[in-house]
């Protein structure tokens, strides 16, 4: 079961529960049970998914509760906050100071995703101000060095490996040496992979380790193991000091059970996830938008953060001031359809938005979606300014003006009520805007 499915799971069963006009026992039952099997589906442990119902079963405890409060809103809340306490392993990962000489060690199968996984921790990283480099410390897998010299020259940053070198160790202590030289805060090293956790993987993890003494290890799990996630994370775990977990592939069908079993077994946290083989397809991982995102509650920081990504710095304040307003124009739409289309990967950002989970972006239909606002955009063509700026535009849209701009666009009068539905129902999503806090320093990411 894909997250989003999850997420769907968790969600009817919430809401199938919020319908019951009594909150007894047989409700919170079936509520709890429902939740229960999709987790299961989901590839997360047995174990873990008793303890989520044991501590819901805590919370709400029905019989002691007065009467008059609300149930179902108690009940919800137990759901969000064991969700996210799956998630967190209640300590926070090392991260990286801007100037001050960091290591990071990457480790993990081969075929995890941990080379490309390397430089887009880097690239993460460069546009913060930090002076990232990378060391291909990987001489089981032939191409490692080729693949991780490829992604660090496209991403600009300095990099070091040996075509024959063969003692992982020496190109490991010799990168590390020459980086320190260059002043590089953030030495990232990308180290072997095997097949299978065996001895000797572990025995070079180990002694690349030793020799240098990494501020932190990242685990390089790919998202879509299933039940092996547990058991695979554990080993690491036990063979290196594991800080963090990063989790690839949730674009594809990834088990989400896999993340939280990763958590589970290594107690640390997962920082990132991939969801993509582009480098820009990476996203930090907070474990409360993330559940927000999971039970189709939206997340709007994360909305922020990635409009600040993909938007052109010098539009960033003039947007981000729009949003603050809660004006939400046409034109505004226009210009975010223009950049979603650039971006490439849509679904990334509209997942973020509250309740905007399948109309406009279902799920593995891209192609659709992306077509449906192309055409909103045709229809957009044939409006006059006054009409793309108008803060209410229904309003001015008279019949009259309607046949008009489907005739213009070669549309049906349909397609552009149907443009200004969606229109309609994305003002009300960004009309939420009002309340997020934006950042002073003009759309700039900060640390
Ligand atoms: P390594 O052997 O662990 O170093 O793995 P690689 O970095 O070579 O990645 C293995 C494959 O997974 C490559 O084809 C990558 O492009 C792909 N990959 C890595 N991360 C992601 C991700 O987040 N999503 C998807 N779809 N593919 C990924």
């Amino acid at each position: 079961m894909v997250l989003a499915q999850l997420g769907g799971s968790i969600t009817r069963a919430l809401a199938q529960m919020s319908k019951a006009t009594v909150v007894d026992e047989k409700v919170l039952g079936d509520c709890l049970n429902e939740i229960t099997r999709a987790l299961l589906q989901s590839d997360v442990r047995f174990e873990t998914v008793r303890d989520v119902q044991t501590n819901i079963r805590k919370i709400v405890n029905l019989e002691t509760l007065a009467a008059g409060t609300n149930k179902h809103r108690i009940i919800q809340q137990a759901v969000f906050s064991e969700l996210c306490s799956m998630l967190d392993p209640g300590k926070p990962a090392f991260v990286p100071k801007k100037g001050k000489p960091s290591v990071v060690m990457f480790v993990g199968l081969q075929g995890s995703g941990k080379t490309t996984t390397c430089t887009k921790y880097a690239r993460y990283y460069q546009p913060k101000g930090f002076k990232p480099s990378l060391v291909c410390a990987d001489t089981f897998r032939a191409g490692a060095f080729d693949q991780l010299k490829q992604n660090a020259t496209k991403a600009r940053i300095p990099f070091y490996g040996s075509y024959t070198e063969s003692d992982p160790i020496k190109i490991a202590v010799d990168g590390l040496e020459r980086f320190r030289k260059e002043n590089s805060d953030l030495i990232i090293i990308d180290t072997s992979g095997r097949h299978k956790q065996e001895a000797a993987l572990f025995e070079e993890m180990r002694q690349v380790a030793e020799a240098t003494k990494p501020d932190l290890v990242i685990f390089v799990m790919d998202g879509s193991i299933g039940q092996a996630a547990f058991g695979q994370a554990q080993a690491f775990k036990q063979s290196a000091s594991v800080g963090a977990v990063i989790v690839t592939k949730m674009d594809g069908h990834a088990n989400g059970g896999g993340a939280l079993s990763a958590v589970a077994a290594t107690k640390s946290p997962v920082i990132f996830i991939g969801t993509g083989e582009h480098l820009h397809e990476f996203e930090v991982f907070d474990v409360r938008p993330f559940v927000s995102r999971l039970l189709g509650m939206g997340d709007l920081s994360g909305l922020i953060d990635k409009i600040q990504d993909v938007i052109p710095a010098d539009k960033q304040p003039e947007l981000l001031a729009q949003l603050s307003e809660g004006t939400f124009t046409l034109r505004l739409l226009y210009e975010q359809f223009q950049n979603l289309l650039k971006m490439g990967s849509l679904g990334q950002v509209f997942s973020m938005l509250p309740g905007f989970n399948s109309e406009l972006m279902p799920k593995g239909q891209e192609k659709d979606g992306q077509a449906k606002i192309k055409r909103y955009m045709t229809i957009m063509d044939s409006m006059t300014d006054a009409e793309l700026d108008n803060p209410n535009p229904k309003k001015l849209l008279t019949e009259s003006r309607t046949i008009r701009i489907a005739r213009g666009s070669g549309r049906q009068v349909r397609d552009v009520m149907d443009m200004l539905e969606e229109y309609k129902r994305l003002a009300k999503v960004f009309s939420k805007m009002k309340d997020v806090k934006i950042p002073k320093n003009n759309g700039k990411m900060s640390d």
